[in-house]
């Protein structure tokens, strides 16, 4: 029945077919073969603003973005042609650039806490290497991670990742040892005070404390009031290195990330999707001190052959340049609360039980009849109605992400009018689901 869903169109099926006897899964990562709401995935034929076409000629309007990257929305005309025109110079040459010290040097100027940057291929390689570095440069060897967060598949971080409740170093998938996660401790989020004892019970042993400062893989999920401020005061008590992993939320919440939002700087951060402008690209970066741990200027060693890709890096400094000299940031915090009370007043229109929580562009109706907090909040929310709400709003030309868990993005050529079909598509299908 997997394979039937009569949503997706014959072109999907006989290329998802292809596919599965090629890839596992037919997919290059999991969350895009819709596992979660059953069913065939669209395969993408060409996308341009915040539509999206797939291979059977129907169009979507897009409220997944490549998962974050896209808030310009597609194929950006200045984008495009920054990468075209790189591309024509050669795609790697496995040297130094005068590009890669443009977006380092953009990227210190927006994000308060990088004073030096270095770029990777991926979000995974950016938290991978920060927490290198932070166990490197404190000679210690724990680190804290809250259950629900994700920091891509780095080994030791693939812990309570979004998906399993919150236990102690269990790793979520097979292959990944015992010894490899057990200097992790996963604490549930927005409680400061298990931080708090957890510092005290292993003390001088934390080398970091690595969190998403709004919280995109578990839908979405802001921070308490204070609970950021109460992590920096604590890590700093400990010396410990705070790291907020601004994959989802850099360049995204404003051009200086989360960090900037709510005006608490960390220690390290590091950063993925927008930062590339859609093109494979991460980075991690923090104060000077400790970025001077990695080699050649200091002992820890992290490296790429790709790293620092002219073609990718021409796609992020274009986006970086376009978000700093015509910030949308206003547009989509008014975008934002017209689609979310949107969609909160459809679901409530029909009398659904549900939660509508969104910083900035970032969102996720829950079917859930308290707030989320935390990972156990979000795990009592009904996942067949939002299978039901997926595949509704798909019919309609809505294309949302694929999982409870997941957040949407919109970006800044979303309209109004698309708005507003937007919320008329969601009134339509919560009234059938009632
Ligand atoms: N950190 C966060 C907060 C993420 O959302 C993701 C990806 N969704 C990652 C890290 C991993 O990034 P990548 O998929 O580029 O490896």
């Amino acid at each position: 029945a997997a394979n039937t869903v009569p949503t997706a169109g014959p072109a999907s099926q006989a290329a998802f077919h292809r596919a599965r006897q090629l890839m596992p899964g037919g997919v290059n990562s999991p969350a895009r073969a819709f596992g979660a709401v059953g069913g065939t995935p669209l395969f993408i034929k060409h996308a341009s603003g915040a539509w999206l076409e797939d291979i059977d000629g129907r169009r979507f309007l897009d409220y997944i973005g490549s998962w974050g990257p896209m808030i310009l929305g597609h194929a950006h005309p200045e984008v495009i042609a920054a990468v075209t025109a790189a591309a024509q110079r050669g795609t790697s040459y496995g040297a130094p650039t005068e590009a890669e010290s443009e977006l380092a040097e953009q990227i210190i100027d927006a994000v308060p806490s990088i004073e030096r940057v270095r770029l990777v291929n991926s979000g995974t390689e950016a938290t991978m290497s920060a927490i290198r570095v932070a166990r490197g440069a404190t000679g210690r060897d724990k680190v804290i991670k809250f259950s629900g967060n994700y920091h891509g598949h780095v080994d030791s971080l693939l812990v309570a990742a979004g998906s399993a409740a919150a236990t102690l170093g269990v790793p979520d998938s097979p292959g990944i040892t015992a010894g490899a996660s057990s200097d992790t401790i996963v604490l549930p989020y927005n409680d400061s005070a298990a931080v708090d004892a957890a510092l005290q019970q292993y003390k001088g042993q934390v080398a970091a404390v690595i969190l998403e400062p709004v919280v995109g893989n578990m839908g979405l999920v802001p921070p308490t009031e204070s609970y950021l401020q109460d992590l920096r005061k604590l890590t700093a008590r400990e010396g410990t290195v705070l790291i907020f992993d601004e994959v989802m939320t850099g360049f995204r919440l404003a051009l200086g990330g989360a960090q900037e939002y709510f005006g608490v700087t960390p220690d390290m951060t590091t950063l993925g999707k927008v930062v590339g402008g859609g093109m494979p690209l991460g980075a991690y970066g923090g104060r000077e001190d400790l970025m001077s741990q990695v080699l050649p200027a200091g002992p820890v060693f992290q490296a790429g052959t790709l790293s620092g890709n002219p073609v990718a890096v021409a796609a992020g400094s274009a986006t970086l340049k376009i978000l700093k000299q015509d910030p949308p940031y206003e547009l989509l915090e008014r975008h934002g609360e017209m689609l979310a009370s949107g969609l909160a007043a459809a679901a409530a229109k029909a009398g659904l039980p549900h939660q509508m929580q969104r910083v900035g562009s970032m969102l996720t109706l829950f079917f859930n009849d308290a707030p989320v907090h935390n990972w156990d909040d979000a795990d009592r929310s009904n996942r067949e109605r939002f299978a039901a709400y997926f595949w509704g709003m798909m019919h309609q030309g809505i294309y949302l992400p694929c999982s409870q868990f997941e957040a949407m993005f919109f970006s800044r050529t979303h309209t109004e009018a698309e708005i507003e079909q937007t919320i008329a598509a969601a009134e339509t299908v919560c009234a059938a689901l009632a």
